[in-house]
């Protein structure tokens, strides 16, 4: 059975890890979010995609909840002291993945190929492609200004309310090579529990993607990012009161019309009035630890096979 899964970063990466017990790493392909990307320092930094070879690769740091474990700081210290760039918290062994990418895409290779090399080298067999090889940047309005996404998020702290969000570069984005092929040829499309606006949206403001998944013959299941309302960590909640008007099963939903055909929420949400032609799935969406990973993953597939 072929899984393609269209992810974000920490919350996906984390879904990842037990979808890969559930399922070979040959059967899953994953579509990563690269409107989080950014030059910094020099270097072409893809936090999300990132995340995902860290959780597969087993390399994540699960206490601090990003990044790598075992990380250090010496680099960004010295890059303080010397006046830099340094609230981009990049750590030691995570800047050696940066300058390899950099380096590859210096040369003309495109992300989605210095991705899979990397991946490859870090013992991935998921296929992880980027959705575009062009630029995609998220951009989020506030009552504050407009920022760039990263500005925003790490800079400010995310604390400025979100009014609108933009993806630069979408209508001219075209899906990397092989996207569209594996989302047509899935035996079933999963939405991780990411961020709807921040992280799948970009992903579906890439029109062959969008219309690749409006044409699907197969079960899409999402699932939602949030518990009893609130979001497990980040500003996913908030940001669906004020841009989808709650922080309900039915108000996550809306932000994957006609994309999907069940939403797997949490028992602490109520499936209250969703669209009929999404089905909801109730079940425990913690993913505390590993088994809690695995199980998460067999309730996407069991709620797949149940459509189909
Ligand atoms: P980012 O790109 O690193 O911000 O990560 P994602 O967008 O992929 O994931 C962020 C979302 O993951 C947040 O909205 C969290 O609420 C959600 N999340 C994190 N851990 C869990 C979990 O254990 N269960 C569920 N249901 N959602 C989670
Ligand atoms: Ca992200």
């Amino acid at each position: 059975m072929k899984v393609t899964v269209l992810s974000g970063g920490v919350g996906g990466a984390r879904f990842l890890r037990g979808m890969s017990v559930v399922v070979n790493g040959d059967n899953i392909s994953i579509v990563g979010n690269v409107a989080d990307d950014l030059e910094i320092l020099g270097l072409h930094v893809s936090p999300d995609l990132d995340s995902i070879l860290y959780g597969l690769a087993g390399l994540a740091d699960d206490e601090r909840g990003w990044g790598r474990a075992a990380e250090t700081w010496n680099a960004l210290e010295t890059v303080a002291e010397l006046g830099g760039d340094s609230w981009f918290r990049l750590g030691d062994r995570d800047l050696g993945v940066h300058l390899v990418r950099t380096q590859m895409l210096r040369e003309g290779v495109t992300l989605s190929e210095a991705t899979a090399r990397i991946a490859h080298a870090l013992g991935l067999t998921c296929r992880l492609l980027p959705a575009t090889d062009d630029p995609l940047r998220t951009f989020v309005e506030t009552p504050a200004g407009t920022f760039a996404f990263q500005t925003w998020f790490v800079a400010r702290g995310h604390r400025d309310e979100v009014d609108a969000v933009h993806y630069a570069g979408a209508p001219e984005a075209r899906p990397a090579p092989g996207v569209v092929e594996v989302i047509d040829e899935a035996d079933v499309l999963v939405i991780t529990p990411s961020n709807p606006y921040v992280s799948i949206g970009p992903i579906l403001a890439v029109d062959a993607i969008r219309s690749a998944l409006e044409r699907r013959r197969v079960p899409c299941v999402a699932v939602s990012p949030l518990i009893g309302g609130r979001a497990v960590k980040g500003p996913a909640d908030r940001m669906l009161a004020r841009m989808a008007g709650g922080t309900s099963p039915a108000s996550l939903a809306s932000c994957y019309e006609g994309l999907i055909d069940a939403l797997v929420i949490d028992e602490a949400d109520a499936p209250d009035a969703l669209p009929a032609s999404v089905r909801p799935v109730v079940t425990k969406t913690l993913m505390h630890d590993a088994e809690a990973r695995r199980r998460l993953a067999q309730d996407v597939l069991d709620a797949a096979g149940a459509l189909a």
